[in-house]
């Protein structure tokens, strides 16, 4: 699993080092910023994949900032301020937040909002590769050929997910063998023709092509 990347844009420090802790605690990666203009430079540098934003900012009104935001990343968005009043929560979610929480807050109820947008995000990105009567799902890890289940060894599964994923274009040896293995590895690309050809025993069909002199397609 990745670490979730985490962008704070809160002005004030003690909140800021606050939440930083907790969500570090919970194994994400978090990056600070107390200014509006920081955010939109973070946001499109650090591409986090989730935005925490206070509304009262030195430099401007964070429903401001979520709007314009909301224009060019998809990251779920969760408003943290004192602001209390209806219209205020209406305005920002209208903004494109994607929940609220008032100050003051409890930090397990925070950590839950937080899990409970990032999986939801996390699950509009699709796992599974289809290409012609290939299905791989990179989650379970599970190949099927026609629906019937191919079993893959886990170098087999990487070479024919890499392969899926580039589907159209030629891919070379060279960039197969850095795929599959770490820098100190003994690279081989010899080994990558025996993968090629189990893969091309385990699933019928014509499905992986090798191109003359450049790779396989
Ligand atoms: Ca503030």
């Amino acid at each position: 699993m990745i670490k979730p990347r985490i962008l704070i844009v809160e002005d004030e420090a003690d909140i800021r080092r606050f939440v930083r802790m907790a969500l570090e605690k919970e194994g994400m990666s978090v990056f600070e910023t107390a200014t509006a203009e920081d955010a939109r430079l973070n946001a499109g540098s650090r591409k986090p994949d989730l935005m925490i934003v206070d509304l009262g900012l030195p430099d401007g009104d964070g429903k401001m900032l979520i709007r314009d935001v909301r224009s060019w990343i998809s990251a779920p968005i969760i408003v943290l301020s004192a602001r209390d009043r209806e219209t205020e929560k209406v305005e920002a979610l209208d903004a494109g937040a994607d929940d609220y929480l008032v100050k003051p807050f409890g930090v397990p109820e925070l950590l839950a909002r937080v899990r409970a947008q990032i999986r939801r995000a996390s699950g509009h990105v699709k796992s599974e590769i289809e290409c012609g009567p290939i299905r791989l799902d990179t989650k379970s890890a599970r190949v099927t050929c026609d629906g019937l289940p191919v079993k893959l060894t886990s170098h087999e599964f990487r070479l024919l997910a890499y392969l899926m994923h580039h589907n159209g274009r030629v891919v070379s040896r060279t960039e197969l063998v850095e795929h599959l293995y770490d820098q100190d590895f003994d690279r081989d690309s010899n080994t990558i023709e025996v993968f090629i050809g189990r893969l091309r025993k385990k699933i019928p069909g014509d499905v992986i092509q090798t191109v003359r002199g450049l790779g396989y397609r």
